[in-house]
């Protein structure tokens, strides 16, 4: 694998992911761009002592409702068409946002008053281009690309990991315009955050209290393999498996069987045994209807500092599709409670999902 870091036109960096070692990546920017908008703020909400991110310059960012490849800015440029990567073709391309909700550009932030404390959103938003291919998406790549882009992730968590203030790195893909996913191109995203996520502090609280036997991410894995209802497919490495109280109509975690705490921990026969298991879920995942699934996909990771002791590295991919033309929406109970109704029973998403996986 070869890594080759460049900039683009305002500064950004750009990080070419190649497998070949001789692929030229001396193509320079050409395009006129704007000055780089300045950092979110944060305000803490002292109600769920959660951090907010108010990053009102991303009402600007590109919004392609057609998403055709003749104008994405995620496909390589062409003669006469300049896009966000200035070579002709790539493997796996990262860059940064350019309407990032976190970054090392701060503006100046006041006082706002309230019971709020208000600071900078330092940190980083990055752009995953997981293939050139504008029609692909992630079930369809190659077992070899799938490693490649998490080759991609680990690197990039490492790198995140060490930038002053970054407190958790977090892999993701959002998919569909179901999802409000405003470019078609196959893509993921990666957030570095100045804090650890409400989600992983209560997943890391509930297993600091977890009475064993072992690890609390390791007993839900093994109580999940030993009732085998749930699961989906596993490998030497890893199992697929609907969680007993899922959230979501279909959702499905993906956990190595050895624990370890994020992405650049992974040996190579993990890395090698994760890309066929998880592509196939995801294409079990569009057979279901057969229509396109739309779905976020979530590497859990430790926190750069706190609790990578009892942090589990894991996938959770959930879907908002409960039916060909229904979707799952949050509404009162969800999102004024934080109280969950799911309408597909987890063992019978299971079934389904199981009958649709390749033979
Ligand atoms: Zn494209």
């Amino acid at each position: 694998m070869k890594r080759t870091i460049t900039h683009l036109a305002d500064g950004r960096e750009l990080i070419y992911f190649d497998r070949r070692d001789d692929a030229d990546r001396s193509a320079a920017d050409r395009r006129e761009l704007g000055p780089r908008p300045v950092a979110s703020e944060l305000r803490y909400d002292p109600l769920t002592e959660e951090w907010i991110a108010m990053a009102g310059h991303r009402q600007t960012r590109t919004f392609q409702p057609k998403g055709t490849a003749a104008e994405c800015p995620l496909c390589p440029s062409a003669p006469g068409r300049d896009t966000e990567i200035p070579a002709y073709d790539y493997d796996v391309v990262v860059f940064e946002n350019r309407f990032p909700s976190f970054s090392g550009n701060f503006g100046t932030y006041e006082d706002v008053g309230g019971l709020s404390e208000v600071r900078p959103g330092a940190g980083r938003c990055e752009v995953v281009c997981f293939t050139s291919d504008h029609d692909s998406s992630f079930s369809r790549l190659s077992d070899d690309q799938v490693e490649l882009v998490m080759e991609a992730w680990a690197d990039r968590t490492a790198e995140l990991s060490a930038v002053e203030g970054v407190e958790q790195v977090f892999c993701f893909e959002n998919r569909g315009s179901e999802i409000g996913i405003t470019l078609a191109h196959p893509h993921g995203q990666i957030y570095a955050y100045p804090y650890v996520t409400p989600r992983t502090k209560l997943n890391l609280g509930a297993a600091s209290r977890h009475k064993g036997p072992g690890n609390l991410f390791a007993d839900v894995l093994a109580a999940e393999r030993a009732a085998g209802t749930r699961v989906v497919t596993s490998n030497e490495h890893w199992t697929a498996f609907v969680p007993a109280a899922a959230r979501w109509p279909f959702e499905v975690h993906v956990y190595p069987h050895r624990q370890v705490p994020d992405l650049p921990a992974l040996t190579e026969a993990q890395r090698a045994a994760f890309a066929p298991l998880y592509t196939s879920v995801l294409r079990a995942f569009d057979g279901l209807f057969g229509v396109v699934m739309p779905y976020i996909a979530a590497w859990h990771q430790a926190p750069v500092r706190e609790g990578r002791d009892l942090a589990y590295l894991r996938l959770e991919l959930f879907s908002i599709r409960r039916a060909p033309e229904k979707l799952k929406y949050l509404a009162g109970s969800e999102s004024a409670m934080g109280a969950f109704v799911n309408d597909v029973l987890p063992e019978e998403a299971a079934r389904m999902l199981r009958s649709q996986l390749d033979h």
